[in-house]
């Protein structure tokens, strides 16, 4: 229900971080990228998971020095594979090294995913790594309500009148 690496790029050759970057490459330019699982990893820095639209991701933790802003990178997250390496990037701010992701604990992911299944509209199932879950308790029962209401005035389309 909640997608990660594991589940949403399916079907690939590669460790489970770096099936993402089988978008955007042929498997060969893909190992070459990612040094085919022997890339080294930076572990003084972090990049975090977060959900948006019903999947784990992780976004990009660097800034990207021409812009002077957020690199803006993200992709699905693995969980039996925590490393990230940036499509938009290459994480050029670590010399291309994986960066280690930081997951919220088990016990936090699934009360995450417990309050957000209820929410019917997969593109308000999001929560930000600052977000305490008294707020996401709070936001994910306002969508609920919010897509309540909105149920009572779309009508099924074959009860519409032409
Ligand atoms: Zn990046």
């Amino acid at each position: 229900m909640f997608d990660t690496a594991e589940t949403f790029y399916r079907d690939c050759l590669v460790l489970p971080a770096e099936r993402a970057v089988t978008l955007c490459g042929k498997l060969d330019d893909v190992k070459a990228m990612t040094n085919a699982g022997k890339q080294p990893v930076v572990t003084s820095q972090r990049a975090y998971v977060m959900m948006s639209h019903s999947r784990w991701i992780v976004t990009c933790p660097f800034v990207d020095p021409k812009m002077g802003r957020s690199c803006g990178g993200a992709q699905c997250a693995s969980i039996t594979d925590p490393r990230f390496f940036c499509l938009t990037c290459h994480n050029a701010a670590i010399n291309g090294a994986f960066v280690m992701v930081e997951w919220p604990d088990e016990a936090m992911r699934a009360e995450i995913e417990a309050i957000l299944t209820p929410v019917e509209d997969i593109t308000c199932r999001n929560w930000w790594p600052y977000e305490s879950i008294a707020e996401l308790r709070e936001q994910a029962a306002r969508w609920i309500e919010m897509h309540k209401a909105l149920s009572v005035v779309n009508y099924p389309r074959s009860k519409r009148k032409k």
